[in-house]
């Protein structure tokens, strides 16, 4: 089993359901467990400006599945989601799936890049992921409590658990 921290985000077609279905289809997944997930949050888009804001979370995965396997399962996910690929980059998004890192893997393959290449300048993927793992050292050597000082919280709202 490895550990994977899975970035989850939404701004179109109702966010908060989009990643409470995602959640679920990741609870489905096969050889795979959903361990934690964390609060969900509100943030500010990245890339266009006009575009809703996001909600974001984090999810903890264990799974026996390869990356590219658990990439595939993914897009799966976010195509039965809704998801349409266009040219814009950073354009809305019924459903996102980032794999930020998976157990201490470092991988720099054509489809995947883990740990994921710009979560360190990411409020919305550092703070949530610090709610499961505050002490996570990334497979390059990189800390979570270095990497969140130097990313302020900005732009970024806790929702309650109550939505
Ligand atoms: P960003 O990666 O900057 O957050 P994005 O999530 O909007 O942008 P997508 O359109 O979702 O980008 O994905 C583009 C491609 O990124 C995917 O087809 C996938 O092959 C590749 N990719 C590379 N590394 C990863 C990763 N760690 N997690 C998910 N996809 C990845
Ligand atoms: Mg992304
Ligand atoms: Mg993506």
């Amino acid at each position: 089993m490895e550990r994977v921290y899975i970035g989850l985000g939404s701004n179109l077609a109702e966010p908060l359901q989009q990643l409470r279905g995602a959640l679920a289809a990741l609870a489905q997944l096969p050889n795979s467990t959903l361990a934690q997930h964390s609060s969900f949050y509100s943030s500010d888009p990245l890339g266009p400006a006009d575009q809703p804001r996001y909600v974001n979370a984090v999810a903890a995965l264990d799974t026996t599945l390869e990356p590219l396997q658990l990439l595939d399962a993914l897009q799966t996910i976010e195509r039965e989601q809704g998801r349409e690929r266009k040219a814009e980059r950073w354009g809305p998004r019924t459903l996102d799936l980032d794999i930020l890192a998976f157990g201490q893997r470092l991988l720099n393959e054509p489809r995947l890049q883990v740990p994921h290449y710009h979560m360190h300048a990411r409020p919305f993927v550092l703070y949530p992921l610090a709610e499961l793992a505050p002490q996570l050292t990334l497979a390059d050597g990189r800390r979570l409590p270095d990497l969140l000082q130097a990313c302020p919280f900005e732009g970024l709202e806790r929702l309650p658990a109550s939505l």
